[in-house]
């Protein structure tokens, strides 16, 4: 193995200059009395969405974007759900919606995507959204694949004709994730679960984007030197005080040419990129009623 030391991909920092653009188009849009409003729904409680909520709340009020938190119990019928989603979407005074997750197994998410207003879906998940990511085109999509790409930016590395490997296949992250790159027209490969030879596959990445949610999962031995890791797990281990990545960071920085840390990766960047979809909602529907241009 051939050692060096990694560049670290700063997400704190990427996070804070993208929040600080967007403060200066959220100020824009206020001028002309379009005041960027974002509410998150969330069902139930869990550790990764009580960070995530907690990052949300505090860089919307940095940056000027009106912000509430609508908790339901995580007993909540689906009616009732469907019923919240559809008031907050049809809501003229709001102009941007997350739906936290995880949502209770037993309610069907994709449902409350579809019931979503599309120009309100700040995490791109409404299949109109999803269509425009197939399609190569701009618009709101889904926020934690954006960072990763940015981060990806951030390294200095263009992403035409490089082997780009995602590890996971998830709606909102791995999938996504698969477009996005292959729309930069790299060569993308997308393992999971029940991908067989998982290290066969990471060791020819020049890219490589990990969303399993398994602590510690790619090791020094599964990576070619000099790769840009881009780590997005979030896994909350008993004891540990902060959250541990899906890579294992002391090993793989050894080896790989840039890495992204946990925390103080992916999740700052993931944080800035709602906020700057909130602005291009909100932008879009600023020129629909005749506000100017998006
Ligand atoms: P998920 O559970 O929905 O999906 C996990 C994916 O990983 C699946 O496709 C599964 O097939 C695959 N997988 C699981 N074990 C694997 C293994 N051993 N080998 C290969 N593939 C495997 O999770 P998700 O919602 O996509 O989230 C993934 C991780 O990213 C979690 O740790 C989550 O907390 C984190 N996350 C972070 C951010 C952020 O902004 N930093 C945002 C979203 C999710």
């Amino acid at each position: 193995m051939r050692c060096m030391a990694a560049m670290i991909l700063d997400g704190r920092a990427l996070g804070r200059a993208i929040r600080d653009q967007v403060r200066r188009e959220v100020e824009a849009l206020a001028a002309r009395d379009f005041v960027p409003n974002l509410v998150s729904l969330q069902v139930g409680e869990s550790e990764p969405s009580r960070a995530y909520l907690a990052s949300q709340k505090k860089a919307c009020a940095e940056a000027g974007i009106l912000y509430t938190h609508v908790s339901l119990d995580r007993n909540v019928t689906e009616r009732h759900f469907l019923a919240h989603v559809d008031g907050i979407s049809k809501n003229p005074e709001v102009t941007a919606l997350i739906i936290q997750l995880p949502v209770p197994p037993r309610l069907d998410v994709s449902t409350a995507y579809r019931h979503m207003d599309p120009e309100k879906d700040v995490e791109g998940m409404h299949p109109a959204n999803q269509g425009s990511l197939f399609a190569g085109k701009g618009g709101l999509l889904p926020c934690t694949a954006l960072a990763a790409r940015e981060l990806v930016r951030a390294s200095g590395t263009a992403l035409r004709g490089k082997e780009v490997v995602i590890v996971g296949h998830s709606q909102i992250v791995g999938k996504p994730a698969t477009i996005l790159f292959l729309n930069e027209d790299a060569t993308v490969t997308t393992c999971h679960i029940a991908t067989r030879d998982l290290a066969a596959h990471t060791r020819r990445a020049d890219v490589l984007v990990v969303a399993a949610g398994r602590p510690g999962l790619v090791r020094a031995d599964m990576v070619k030197p000099g790769v840009v890791v881009i780590d997005v797990g979030m896994n909350y281990v008993e004891g540990a005080e902060r959250p541990v990545g899906d890579v294992a960071f002391d090993e793989v920085s050894q080896v790989a040419g840039a890495i992204t840390p946990v925390p103080g990766g992916v999740g700052p960047v993931t944080v800035a990129m709602l906020l700057r979809n909130t602005v291009i909602a909100t932008a879009a529907q600023a020129a629909r009623r005749g506000g100017g241009e998006a």
